[in-house]
């Protein structure tokens, strides 16, 4: 048959049949079309993107991926900690999990405070390979440069997750004796707090990119207070809910 033909038959496009036939190893590792998009011989991006983004974001705050029972058989699960305090993030993440793998289950486990959000699938490593022995803070966070090209064209999504996962937005209330009045004013803000440096340095480096303002206040805290800035972070991401 020609590449033609079989491309057809089977869905794989013409170019990987051609990468495969002078590859053979190639075809070992693949599994099917449409399974994971890192493994295909051709790379290609997680999709949707805003998805995605907004997954690593909840990812490099809380989530974790480890192996789910038989060792041998690679499969891992990944896992978020959302607590229940905040019911629509909860629902939020498993929309995401649902978009990146339709027609797959999401797991919501109890614990105690919060529950866990959790898919398994083989290429859990291949979308977020970040993944490494040892807590986030005692290694080294890097973005590969296909995770920079998507969180690049997708800072807010980023944002929300990293936000949504290990930041919150409050209001400090404020009073203020005006022309021998009482006045009362509340001044909202954002925190983002990660112990690991690397986190923080993607978390800045995004709200760089979108102009807004930020301070350390800590060495595991960014904070946003400026007025303008808390009011471009407040379009896209908001109080919890
Ligand atoms: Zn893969």
């Amino acid at each position: 048959m020609t590449y033609s033909e079989v491309s057809r038959r089977t869905r794989i496009n013409r170019s990987a049949l051609r990468e495969w036939a002078r590859n053979r190893d190639l075809v070992d590792k693949y599994e099917g079309p449409g399974d994971c998009v890192r493994c295909h011989p051709l790379p290609g991006l997680p999709h949707p993107e805003g998805a995605y983004s907004y997954l690593l974001g909840l990812y490099l705050g809380d989530g974790y991926i480890s192996y789910v029972g038989d060792r041998k058989k690679r499969v891992w699960a990944m896992r978020i900690a959302c607590a229940d305090a905040w019911p629509g993030l909860i629902s939020e993440c498993v929309d995401a999990l649902k978009s990146l793998r339709p027609g797959h289950p999401v797991h919501v486990t109890n614990r105690i405070g919060c529950k866990d959000v959790s898919a398994q699938w083989k290429h859990w490593p291949c979308y977020f390979p970040q993944h490494g022995p040892g807590r986030k803070h005692t290694r080294r966070i890097e973005l590969a440069p296909w995770q920079d090209d998507i969180t690049h064209r997708h800072p807010r999504s980023l944002l929300r997750g990293l936000f949504h996962s290990d930041g919150c937005r409050f209001t400090n209330p404020v009073r203020r004796k005006i022309a021998g009045e009482w006045r009362h004013y509340e001044y909202p803000r954002y925190f983002f707090t990660n112990e690991s440096q690397d986190i923080l340095g993607i978390c800045t480096r995004h709200l760089d990119q979108l102009g807004i303002e930020w301070k350390m206040t800590r060495r595991n805290n960014v904070s946003v207070a400026q007025r303008a800035s808390v009011a471009l972070l407040d379009e896209f991401i908001g109080p919890k809910y």
